[in-house]
């Protein structure tokens, strides 16, 4: 895997800032009337290909020549990239203070990242569609979630690269995510999350440039043909596991995976007294054995649509 190295990425980073506005924001406007398509990236600090495509996109010219509407680039929390360690080296992390993709409807100014969303509000409130990209610490496959449920979204889902096409996943989060607050503001908006890739991918930043393209050209504010891509395999979600003891450990694997397979009656978790047993076939999403906190998500069970 060939990697994007932080101290470029840093010089990206101060390039992207040098012109964007006082939030963070780059924002071109075509002058001619149109939707207005918000891209988030490093919504999560650490998560760096989406400003990688972004500088792509900014020296291509791509965004000067819109055919109609606006488009903004929106740096979720580049405070969060910019942490240094006790030596003074660049120590990008996931958040400073909370998850900024979990803050979405929680009170209060008293985080840096309740002081982040309250600051970008004005622009997601702004959006039409937005598309806010995410990678994993881990590699893994490729996954769209779906917060809005309209049909140009499906249209949308359907024109970008992901081997998954996830729905009722993001309402099942403790703590609201970006998209789902921008779904939730207007039954017409477009609004997903594309999880591509391990953060220092160089492949995953070339797949965000793409899906952003795609993106922009289905809403029609550029005008690129593209052929269609791979089908994806469709998942609906159908439970979320919040685990209730910190020592719950899975039982069906010792390596759980995303999309592993679950069959009707096989054990799936032992949480405290009880033992969790599938009910139907099914495949498990984002297991997770790093828990910290009774009452978080330990994984979700999906169906094939
Ligand atoms: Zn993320």
């Amino acid at each position: 895997m060939n990697t994007l190295d932080p101290l470029h990425t840093h010089s990206l980073l101060q390039r992207f800032l040098s012109d964007a506005d006082a939030l963070g924001v780059r924002t071109y406007d075509s002058g001619r009337p149109g939707p207005h398509i918000g891209i988030v990236a490093m919504t999560h600090g650490n998560e760096i290909g989406g400003l990688h495509a972004f500088m792509r996109l900014i020296d291509e010219g791509t965004l000067s020549s819109l055919a109609c509407g606006r488009v903004s680039l929106i740096l979720g929390h580049p405070d969060a990239f910019l942490l240094r360690d006790s030596s003074w080296r660049l120590s990008p992390q996931r958040y400073i203070d909370e998850d900024l993709n979990r803050v979405w409807d929680a009170p209060g100014t008293h985080t840096h990242e309740r002081r982040r969303r309250d600051a970008i509000r004005s622009v997601i409130d702004e959006c039409d569609a937005l598309l806010d990209l995410h990678s994993t610490s881990e590699p893994s496959r490729s996954m769209i979630f779906l917060a809005s449920k309209n049909e140009q979204t499906k249209h949308i889902a359907d024109m970008l690269h992901a081997e998954f096409l996830i729905s009722d996943i993001l309402s099942r989060l403790i703590g609201m995510p970006l998209v789902e607050y921008h779904a939730r503001l207007d039954s017409s908006h477009v609004s997903l999350v594309i999880e591509w890739g391990q953060h220092y991918d160089e492949a995953c930043a070339e797949t965000m440039y793409e899906n952003i393209l795609r993106f922009l050209s289905g809403m029609g504010v550029i005008s690129r043909e593209f052929s269609p891509p791979p089908l994806k395999k469709r998942l609906r979600v159908f439970h979320c596991h919040y685990v209730q003891t910190l020592d719950a450990e899975y039982l069906y694997t010792l390596t759980p995976a995303s999309f592993d397979r679950i069959e009707a009656g096989q054990s799936i978790v032992r949480d405290g007294e009880r033992v969790f047993v599938a009910d139907r076939n099914s495949l498990i999403v984002m297991p997770t054995r790093a828990i910290s906190a009774v009452g978080e998500e330990m994984h979700y069970l999906a169906c094939e649509e």
